[in-house]
């Protein structure tokens, strides 16, 4: 590891990987021979089409996203896709159904609210989002435009250990904090959206990724850098696009591509988390709430109960160099974020000084 550097563990923005900031430091200056940086660089040159297109190639690669699909690369973060998701797909019949198992989740249909006839097809509110919700708690409409999920709720460290099905009704899943994480079968949504800062590049990018047939229904009043189809028939061009961001999300795809693909990297994701699950299952002091089968492998939540104890725990937690820990405001305690770009030693040294803090307290 580069001199000096820690392991953080934000939530998002978070770590991205070592020779991905080494490669566009190499680049900065002068982007391969054209005399000047991608971020100085028009965004409709040949230089930086190439690496838009390369963007799009790479990330359908490690993805495996079908030929049906549309990739968007937009601004405006995942908290502007509730209201795109909204006025681009309840237009059928104005209805949408969702479940809430988190902060987003719940953003996300107050939002779309605005725009159609939200109905909460189901939610874990009351057992503070301690889990998802099995197929059989859910009441969906089979007449609803969409069903919306997190598929990883960040703030509360759970994750979906199944697709719902939702027969006929396009699935619509918020990926911002799993996205490149897991294998997904992206066949099995109709649009999968993600903020990039978690786990794919800096911030000011997101990606939308939705099936063609979903797209050309908008309601009249979207704007137009919100309108699915002006953004695809422009090629994410239709105004300028988050050109750095983009760029790096292609170097990140390029290097979990090098690592074996998203499979090979999972293999990792699940050691780190299991390690770290399996620490905090047998801990006295340390513990995770959530229920085991709707454990996220990105954002590991934990407390000791003593709120004057979790703040010593930040603290000197800090002082060696394992930054970021303390948990959302919303849940307290701990998180930690253990994304693709956090390495494995990170995991280790953070249990390492877990079990000290154990110990000592
Ligand atoms: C971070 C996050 C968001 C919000 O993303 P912005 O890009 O800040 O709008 C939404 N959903 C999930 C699951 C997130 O983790």
């Amino acid at each position: 590891m580069f001199e000096n550097r820690v392991f953080n563990f934000s939530a998002g923005p978070s770590m991205l990987p070592e020779t991905v900031l080494e490669q566009a430091q190499k680049e900065l200056l002068n982007y391969q021979g054209s005399g000047m940086s991608i971020l100085e660089m028009s965004h409709r040159s040949k230089v930086y089409d190439a690496v838009i297109v390369a963007a799009e190639a790479e990330l359908r690669r490690v993805m495996n996203i079908p030929e049906n699909y549309k990739v968007l690369f937009l601004q405006g973060g995942a908290t502007l896709q509730f209201a795109a998701v909204a006025m681009n797909l309840m237009t059928k019949n104005g209805k949408a159904d969702y479940i809430v198992t988190g902060s987003f989740s719940k953003k996300a249909a107050k939002e779309a609210k605005k725009y159609g006839d939200v109905h909460i097809a189901g939610s874990t509110e009351s057992e503070n989002f301690c889990r998802i919700p099995r197929q059989s708690e859910l009441d969906l409409r089979p007449d609803a435009d969409y069903v919306h999920i997190c598929f990883n709720n960040t703030i509360y460290g759970t994750h979906w250990d199944y697709i719902p099905e939702t027969g006929n009704v396009p699935l619509v899943a918020d990926m911002s904090s799993c996205i490149l994480s897991e294998e997904v079968d992206v066949s099995k949504f109709g649009l999968i959206y993600a903020g990039a800062q978690k786990n794919m590049a800096p911030a000011g990018l997101t990606i939308v990724i939705v099936r063609e047939d979903l797209i050309g229904n908008a309601m009249p009043t979207t704007p137009v850098v919100m309108d699915y189809k002006e953004l695809a028939d422009a090629n994410s061009m239709y105004n300028t696009p988050p050109t750095f961001p983009i760029y790096i999300a292609k170097l990140v795809c390029e290097w979990i591509a090098s690592i074996g693909g998203i499979k090979a990297l999972n293999v990792i994701n699940v050691r780190k988390a299991k390690a770290l699950y399996d620490f905090l299952d047998g801990s006295k002091l340390f513990k995770n709430t959530v229920s085991p089968e709707s454990r996220s492998l990105m954002n590991v939540t934990f407390k000791t109960g003593d709120e004057a104890l979790d703040a010593k725990f930040v603290k000197e937690a800090a002082e060696v160099g394992l930054l970021t820990l303390k948990g959302h405001r919303a849940v307290g305690g701990m998180r930690a974020s253990i994304y693709n770009a956090v390495p494995e030693e990170g995991v280790m040294k953070l249990i390492e000084f877990m079990k000290e803090f154990e110990q000592a307290n």
